[in-house]
């Protein structure tokens, strides 16, 4: 449908960071950036509408002295099954502890042990972990996050929240200056579209975030939220950036089914938390045959690859439309596997 725009002078909004989204990513930067300059973050819904806000089960750090960074590297590396970047698995397990201890002090309330020794934290273990290693708040982690980021955000005078406000668009200088693309070229702002007021307002900014989330819903079944389109990563291709690792999207093994009517209306299915299998959960066929080590032994070289197997053997209701995102996505221009493999 076509939206009518109004016909009044649209709005130019100038601030010092322009921060594309309120889930974790976006939230957590405004937080630090608002102690150097203004923050505009924008977002498409309210302002918890994010996946991070349906996290269930935790995050994984270092937080028991009788576990060790090696070790949660290892078992990093190992899932990764040869595709990780060991700079990066290391660098981001050595950081963890410390940003835990971050979101703890901007008021995050993690799930207490309980016990007057010993650990504070309680702390849960998921599947590919050696060690009890998840920080959780209950199982709505996300939700929990997601509550304290966004109260300290409006507490800062610095930053203010645009809700309902759409991204379309990223400014480049180029474009702005009707000049031939330049490497050298920058990102200026955003066009965005208020979806209230039906108007499209230009945001200019030193320094422009995107923190848009994934793209789960181009799968017919997900456990995403309906803003996980993948906009962002839309706006940075059509800004000519280049796209990489597009076929490492998570897959969620259980979910509460959804009903074909569910599935018209797009409505994303519940998680079924990994700490279930963290725990010893096992997961059976109708006729109570254990199956998932069959795609583990298979030694698949990523998980798009066990996710097309298994949709052969167990989602014959899916299985056209759910292979055939994958196959889009495999296929897509800017899905390069030597550029992902080789980085
Ligand atoms: C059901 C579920 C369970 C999960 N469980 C866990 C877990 O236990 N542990 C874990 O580590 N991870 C988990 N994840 C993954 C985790 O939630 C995400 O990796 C993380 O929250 C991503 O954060 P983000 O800030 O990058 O994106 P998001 O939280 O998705 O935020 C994206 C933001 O961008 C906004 N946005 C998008 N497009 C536009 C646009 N065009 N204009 C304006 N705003 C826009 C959205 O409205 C939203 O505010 C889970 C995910 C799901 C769906």
């Amino acid at each position: 449908m076509a939206v009518k725009l109004k016909k009044r002078r649209n709005m130019e909004i100038e601030t010092d960071f322009l921060v594309l989204g309120s889930g974790i990513t976006g939230l957590s930067f405004a937080i630090k950036a608002a102690n150097l300059g203004t923050v505009a973050i924008i977002t498409k819904k309210e302002t918890i509408e994010s996946s991070t806000n349906y996290a269930q089960g935790g995050i994984a750090a270092v937080m028991d002295p009788l576990d060790s960074y090696e070790s949660h590297i290892q078992d990093t590396l190992t899932c990764g099954d040869g595709l990780c970047k060991e700079d990066v698995v290391k660098f981001v397990i050595e950081e963890g502890p410390e940003r835990i201890k971050e979101l703890i002090q901007w008021g995050v309330e993690f799930s207490r042990s309980g016990s007057t020794e010993g650990l504070l934290y309680d702390l849960g273990r998921e599947g590919g972990h050696s060690m009890r290693r998840i920080l959780h708040a209950k199982d709505s982690t996300g939700r929990e996050i997601e509550r304290a980021l966004s109260e300290k955000a409006s507490l800062s005078k610095n930053i203010r929240i645009y809700e309902n406000y759409f991204s379309i668009d990223l400014i480049m200088r180029s474009k702005l200056l009707g000049l031939d693309p330049a490497p050298e070229d920058r990102c200026i702002g955003a066009y965005v579209f208020d979806i209230h007021q039906k108007e499209i307002h230009a945001f200019r900014s030193k320094f422009v975030i995107l923190a848009t989330g994934g793209a789960g819903k181009v799968y017919l079944v997900t456990t995403n939220p309906d803003i996980a389109n993948g906009d962002g990563i839309a706006m940075a291709y059509r800004a000519g950036a280049q796209i990489a690792n597009m076929e490492f999207i998570q897959f969620h093994p259980t979910s509460l089914y959804t009903s074909e009517k569910e599935r018209d209306f797009h409505a994303p299915a519940f998680l079924i938390s990994e700490a279930v299998r963290g725990f010893g959960g096992i997961l059976r066929t109708q006729d109570g045959k254990e199956f998932i080590e069959k795609y583990d032994s298979l030694l698949f070289s990523n998980k798009s690859d066990i996710c097309r197997c298994m949709s052969d053997d167990f989602f014959p209701f899916t299985s056209h439309k759910f292979k055939k995102s994958i196959a889009d996505i495999d296929k897509s221009a800017f899905c390069q596997r030597s550029d992902t493999h080789g980085n």
